[in-house]
């Protein structure tokens, strides 16, 4: 699904990533963890093609093709999801806009048609159930004045309903309440399947107790530095990331 190769990546001429290694099979879900200021975030920002991020070396390959040549729109067609640390606030587009504008992008980009007002209602209901998302909800501006846990919510349904092979959460290193930890791990949970994959990026080993990973890496000072399995996030909780200090 995904594989990263020595991937070297510079922020206004300073090199954050320093030779990123990773492989991520369909089916699997990864977490990616450590101290703050090695360059996790950085990683996400590479991988959704934001502007200011240079790839000085390395590839990225996403289902056999060049990641990096390809733009925001296409990696989009493509289904990669990219969830951000800082949701945005949108004053003046409700919720409903944004997700109908979001998914029919998506879908004109794949040539298919986009979906009509009264359809895209019954899949937004459809998709909101599980998630708690009320209508109240979908007619409020998009997350201002949103609680945490809300602003998750409005993340997950965004995901669920753009039904990614690639997803990538970028998770907030303080300020989630259990409500929205949870949120975010039964949304992920909820949509594991075997030819989707997943990369939960955090600082926080407690999102971890509710989302059990297949495989933990510890990123630090721009290069993973341990792989494990779900029994890594244990150890870091005794250990913290002392040896790891970035
Ligand atoms: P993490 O998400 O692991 O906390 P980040 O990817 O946010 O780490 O940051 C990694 C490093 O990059 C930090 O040392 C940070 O100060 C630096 N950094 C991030 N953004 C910029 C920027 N725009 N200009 C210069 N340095 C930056
Ligand atoms: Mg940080
Ligand atoms: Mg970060």
């Amino acid at each position: 699904m995904l594989e990263i190769k020595n991937l070297h990546a510079t922020v206004d001429g300073k090199e954050i990533l320093k030779g990123v290694d990773l492989t991520v099979e369909a089916g699997s879900v990864h977490a990616i963890m450590g101290p703050n200021g090695s360059g996790k975030s950085t990683l996400s920002y590479v991988l959704a093609g934001r502007e200011g991020y240079e790839v000085t070396k390395g590839s990225v390959t996403y289902k056999g093709r060049d990641l990096l040549a390809m733009n925001v729109d296409e990696r989009a067609a493509a289904g990669v999801f990219l969830a951000f640390q800082y949701p945005i606030e949108i004053p003046g587009v409700t919720t409903m806009t944004f997700l109908k504008t979001a998914l029919n992008a998506q879908r004109k980009a794949r040539g298919e048609e986009e979906l009509d007002a009264p359809r895209f209602l019954k899949l937004v209901r459809e998709k909101s159930k599980p998630l708690n998302v009320s209508d109240d909800m979908l007619k409020r501006a998009l997350n201002v004045g949103f609680s945490g846990g809300e602003k998750k919510r409005a993340e997950i349904l965004q995901m669920a309903l753009l039904e990614p092979s690639l997803a990538i959460l970028d998770e907030t290193d303080s300020g989630l309440d259990i409500d929205a930890l949870k949120v975010v791990a039964e949304g992920v949970n909820s949509l594991r399947s075997p030819d989707r994959a997943m990369i939960v990026i955090t600082h926080y080993q407690r999102l971890l107790d509710y989302i059990v990973p297949d495989v933990i890496h510890v990123l630090s000072k721009g290069k993973i530095v341990r792989t494990g399995g779900k029994e890594l996030a244990g150890e870091l909780e005794r250990t913290g990331y002392a040896e790891f200090a970035a």
